[in-house]
């Protein structure tokens, strides 16, 4: 297939990781931001091709494991209303909340689907007029877009059962949130390219400036992957701190202005909480006060408690780079997939599912998978 096999090349990967190995001369730690990109490294190996001076952390780039407890909670209990169909992406009704999950609620009754589109949800909520239908929106700049279409549409075409549970999220101030914690370690950013392409990457310009942080966009495939990797090598070695495309065959530098334009039109900017790691100042979307009426937190009163994660997860610092997974106390015992504590162990994008599901090896020598599991 064009532009995928070519990325897979295992002769052009060796040939990248031996130019990745002849310009490096000192430790580095850099970061991906995005949960299909950690993928690609730990199921491919990639770190295992790295010299033994580069570190691959990976950042809060999975939605469904940044979007806070409160939030899940807010979703169950709105979805044990009678006549509400809450709707959402099938790796978000996994989720665990303080008591219960989308699946664990609609187990006992809730009426929650598994929907592909926002648009699905509201010909759901047109072809049951009598219901009210929700969908649960999370992700960054890449899913905002089909949710802002969504809610333009309902508003044009006068659809009043349709609302959405807004929980979106921004990727460059939790870069910035990253680089100004005081525990930061990472040297550089590997940005993704799909969100890249929505919003393009201006926006990164000024961030590389203030920290001094190469940023690099990158695609998804090993190869894209590695050349990511060379290239803000090659920044760093030389003492510089540019933005670059590595993924220019997808991103242009102004990214997509009509779906800009329409992200615009239906969300305005505002604080968001990070599941693990906190609230960060203007990092999320909301609903404008033109489209506030499809707000389904407004629409649903209901009452949440503030309940402290369990405080035998660290997802926290998995999520920020400063713990991998496989040195959390709990991983790939007392939490699996089958049995997750966080959401990192949930999501197809989460960090801790990818090094369970695909882990390598500890620097001790020993599997980070435990053996009892390692046939998942
Ligand atoms: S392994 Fe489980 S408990 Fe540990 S950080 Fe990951 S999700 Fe949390």
């Amino acid at each position: 297939m064009k532009f995928l096999e070519e990325y897979r090349d295992y002769g052009a990967v060796r040939q990248m990781a031996q130019a990745i190995r002849r310009c490096t001369t000192r430790p580095w730690t850099l970061m991906e931001v995005c949960g299909g990109q950690t993928h690609t490294i730990v199921k491919t190996g990639l770190q295992d091709l790295m010299p033994e001076e580069i570190t691959l952390v990976h950042g809060p780039g999975c939605p469904v494991c940044v979007t806070p407890l409160e939030m899940i909670d807010r979703a169950v209990a709105i979805a044990q209303r009678s006549e509400v169909i809450l709707c959402s992406f099938g790796d978000m009704l996994r989720v665990p909340g303080s008591t219960q999950s989308l699946f664990d609620a609609k187990a006992v009754g809730a009426d929650v689907r598994i929907v592909y589109s926002p648009l699905d949800a509201l010909q759901l909520a047109r072809s049951n007029p009598q219901r009210e239908v929700v969908f649960f929106a999370v992700g960054f700049e890449t899913t905002a877009p089909a949710n802002a279409m969504a809610v333009w549409k309902a508003a044009r075409k006068g659809i009043p059962n349709f609302s959405m549970l807004v929980s979106h999220v921004l990727v460059p101030p939790a870069m910035e949130a990253i680089l100004s914690s005081p525990d930061c370690r990472v040297q550089a950013f590997l940005a993704a390219g799909h969100v890249c392409m929505v919003m393009g990457f201006e926006e990164y310009l000024p961030i590389s400036r203030k920290y001094r942080v190469p940023i690099v966009v990158t695609g998804f495939e090993p190869l894209d992957l590695l050349e990511g990797v060379q290239m803000v090598v090659a920044q760093l070695e030389s003492g510089r701190a540019d933005v670059e495309n590595q993924y220019a065959r997808a991103v242009r530098r102004s990214g997509n202005r009509p779906a800009q334009e329409r992200i615009a039109e239906v969300f305005e900017v505002t604080r968001r909480a990070w599941r693990g790691i906190g609230e960060i100042p203007s990092s999320g979307l909301r609903l404008r006060e033109a489209y506030r009426r499809f707000d389904a937190e407004s629409r649903f009163a209901v009452e949440i408690r503030h309940v402290e994660e369990s405080n035998e997860c660290i997802a926290g610092l998995v999520l920020q780079g400063l713990r991998k997974p496989y040195e959390c106390p709990a991983f790939g015992t007392r939490c699996t997939p089958d049995t997750p504590l966080g959401a990192p162990m949930v999501s197809s994008e989460g960090a801790c599912a990818a090094y369970f599901h695909f882990g390598r090896r500890k620097e001790d020598g020993n599997p980070i998978v435990p053996s009892a599991t390692a046939g998942h």
